[in-house]
């Protein structure tokens, strides 16, 4: 579904990924690791074009997504994101962020996008909350909100970006929970993490990033069980 060819980002004169090669095939649930400053957030902000790479191609069902004609926002809802600090619109309730992108980037009626909005606040526990503004509610179920806004796109891919590093240990849970969930549905994931039983249980696929490299990658339970650079070794006995 994406191919990531030698992907190059420079910020300035500092090399943060080098020569990353890459592939996501539909179905896929890939846990990304790595020390802090390794590269993982620029990998999937440039994945997703929040960042611009520096040099290297990303195909998406073989386009290239940096060619000039290339529908970015179309492409955006197709590879969604979701954040560590949720990003929601404050001003508006639950119900009315999962709306807003459906009308805007998709064209859909409100009445559709209504629709479509409940059924995935459904999905992740929240259609209670519908009518509540952000500051109304825990990190945890912000952060289901915002999975749920990025699920009512109706996306292809979805990124997530530790989203549950900023959580109060006590939600951790119930976020891995409903990721965990759509894992099993078969929904294709790419997601940066320091939960080590997710990456080992519930993804299919683990990437060690190390120095702006992609130093190991593969089956889950190879990576996290039987690593075979230090580098790697040395990442995941700080978590034992
Ligand atoms: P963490 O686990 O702390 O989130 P990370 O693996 O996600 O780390 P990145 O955020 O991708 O790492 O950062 C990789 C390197 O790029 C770091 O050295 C960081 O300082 C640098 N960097 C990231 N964003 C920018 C930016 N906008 N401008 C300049 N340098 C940046
Ligand atoms: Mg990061």
């Amino acid at each position: 579904m994406l191919q990531v060819d030698h992907l190059e980002k420079t910020y300035t004169d500092n090399l943060v990924l080098k020569d990353i090669d890459f592939t996501v095939n539909t179905g896929e649930v890939i846990s990304i690791i790595g020390s802090s400053g390794s590269g993982k957030s620029t990998l999937l902000r440039c994945l997703n074009l929040l960042e611009e790479p520096t040099n290297g191609d990303i195909r998406y069902h073989g386009e290239s997504i940096l060619a000039p004609k290339f529908n970015r926002n179309h492409y955006r809802s197709q590879v969604g994101m979701v954040f560590q600090q949720f990003n929601l619109f404050k001003n508006m309730n639950a119900l009315e962020n999962c709306v807003i992108g459906q009308k805007k980037i998709l064209g859909r009626s409100q009445e559709e996008a209504e629709k479509i909005a409940l059924a995935n606040l459904e999905k992740v526990g929240m259609a209670p909350y519908r009518e509540a503004k952000p500051h109304q509610l825990s990190g945890g179920q912000q952060q289901r909100v915002a999975i749920a806004r990025a699920l009512s796109m109706e996306p292809e891919l979805l990124l997530f970006d530790e989203p549950t590093s900023a959580l109060d240990p006590e939600m951790v849970g119930e976020v891995l929970e409903t990721m965990t969930q759509l894992a099993k549905e078969g929904l294709t994931m790419i997601v940066v993490t320091h939960e080590m039983e997710f990456a080992r249980d519930v993804s299919t696929r683990v990437c060690f990033m190390d120095q702006g490299v992609i130093v190991e990658d593969g089956p889950s339970q190879d990576v996290i069980g039987n690593p075979q650079h230090q580098r790697t070794k040395t990442f995941l006995s700080r978590y034992l």
